[in-house]
């Protein structure tokens, strides 16, 4: 006998438990949910993230999502019934920009769109930035600051409790240790099952949310997932309880190309933003075809070391923003990746040829969205559409007939891509 299941999940990340907990809540007592993962919850690109939620972004319908989700974040047991905590403790924005506000920059500009969608990023200045950090940047008149006050800063470990508590408390049924082999279809269109090496798995709906193994999961089944791997380093330095405040804001520099954020125990830690520039994507979408590990790379315990040219590269750009500091002391680094579209918005919807398949992944930053897109996907599948918002731009059909250098090609998709 085959275990029968309303909806299967595929992938353990914050995006699969995410949207299996909303739909096992939704569904009540009659829930059939069940999450597959090839290894252990929050063992793929969820155990690398920085633990930061925040909204600003270049897309205001994603911005909106992302406010809407900071919320959630914040009354977590509500939704997931369990409980994370939360810092507000805000982030600066730092740009490269003139003071006067007469000449055009893309920050002022970001301001402008951000405030009409009611999400909060104003400019600060200097005293303001010093008062926020209790002295420690190094400030430049060529540069200038705005300050997002709702952003919050979570912990890592208290994230995968939450996620292992919500699966629980949800009921979802859940295999570890048990891969999606390949996908089981009735003939007519449709995915009834998934061959797992643990035996087969049948089905009403599919949620794809295998992140950075999207492309090759579903290839078998023709379908073009365009997902790629974008390396990022990692790196945490011990420096002295002094000389960060306890509650520094995260520190978004894109001056230096840095975001840092202070872990608890006086830990700062550091990662370069995401590529924006299209020859930049276009590599990174190369550079994933002639990968034959794919994102397994994650896996390989090679990776939890950076090499001294990094390091040190990473530790400039820490004596530039905080002079402080001093040298700072390596305490450890991990090479990881983005999970990259290729106009960097994420997938989120209904496929547009397997009418049971659902997909939500290449957000690049998705911890920070995972409730609300949890209720998104519970949505579609339950009820067939969303009720308050139009996940079009999001769609995977943007991809269908459309090769992908025409996303880097065209000039107005370029700019656009120059977004947070
Ligand atoms: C350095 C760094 C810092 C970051 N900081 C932040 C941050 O501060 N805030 C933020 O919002 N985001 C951040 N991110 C991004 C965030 O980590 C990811 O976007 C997010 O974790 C992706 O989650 P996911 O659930 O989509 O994918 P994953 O966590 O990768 O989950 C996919 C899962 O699918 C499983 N899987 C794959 N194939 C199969 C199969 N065949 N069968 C069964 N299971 C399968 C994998 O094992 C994996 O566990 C950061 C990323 C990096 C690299």
């Amino acid at each position: 006998m085959h275990k029968y299941f309303h909806t299967i999940v595929v992938g353990g990340g914050c995006l699969g438990v995410a949207a299996a907990v909303s739909l096992a809540r939704r569904q009540g007592a009659r829930n059939r949910v069940c999450l597959v993962e090839k290894a252990v919850l929050g063992a793929g690109l969820s155990s690398r993230h920085s633990a930061i939620v925040r909204s600003a972004n270049a897309s205001s319908i994603a911005a909106t999502l992302a406010a809407k989700s900071t919320g959630m974040w914040k009354d977590l047991s509500n939704l997931w019934g369990a409980r994370v905590a939360c810092d507000r403790v805000g982030g600066i924005w730092i740009g490269a920009g003139s003071p006067s506000t007469d000449d055009p920059n893309p920050w002022r500009d970001l301001e402008v769109s951000m405030k009409g969608v009611g999400v909060d990023l104003h400019a600060i200045d200097q005293a303001e930035v010093g008062r926020l950090t209790s002295g420690k940047l190094r400030l430049d008149p060529d540069e200038l600051y705005f300050f997002e006050p709702e952003v919050l800063q979570l912990e890592a470990s208290d994230v995968l409790r939450a996620m292992q508590e919500a699966i629980a408390v949800n009921r979802v049924e859940l295999y570890e240790h048990t891969r999606v082999e390949q996908f089981l279809t009735d003939g007519q269109g449709a995915i009834c099952g998934a061959k797992t090496n643990h035996g087969e798995l049948r089905c009403d709906f599919i949620v794809n949310a295998a992140g950075g193994w999207s492309a090759n999961l579903f290839a078998p089944l023709g379908l073009r997932i365009p997902v790629a791997l974008e390396p990022v380093y990692a790196a945490n330095w011990l420096v002295s309880a002094s000389d960060l405040p306890e509650n520094l804001p995260i520190i978004a520099d894109y001056v230096n190309l840095a975001y840092f954020r202070r872990w608890r125990g006086s830990i700062l830690h550091m990662h370069q933003p995401r590529e924006r520039g299209p020859h930049g994507i276009a590599a990174s979408f190369a550079r994933s075809m002639m990968n034959p590990v794919g994102a397994d790379i994650i896996y390989d315990a090679a990776n939890y070391a950076i090499t001294q040219q990094q390091s040190a590269r990473y530790s400039d750009k820490v004596r530039e923003r905080f002079p402080a500091v001093g040298r700072p002391i390596y305490g450890g680094g991990y090479v990881s990746y983005f999970d990259i579209t290729p106009d960097l918005k994420f997938i989120l919807g209904k496929d547009d040829h397997v009418a049971n398949l659902f997909h939500v992944l290449g957000a690049g930053q998705a911890l920070k969205y995972a409730p609300i897109f949890g209720e998104l996907i519970a949505e579609l599948v339950l009820e067939g559409h969303t009720r308050d918002w139009d996940l079009e731009e999001f769609s995977i059909a943007r991809f269908t007939d459309k090769p992908l250098r025409e996303f880097w090609r065209d000039e107005g998709a370029s700019q656009s891509l120059n977004r947070l």
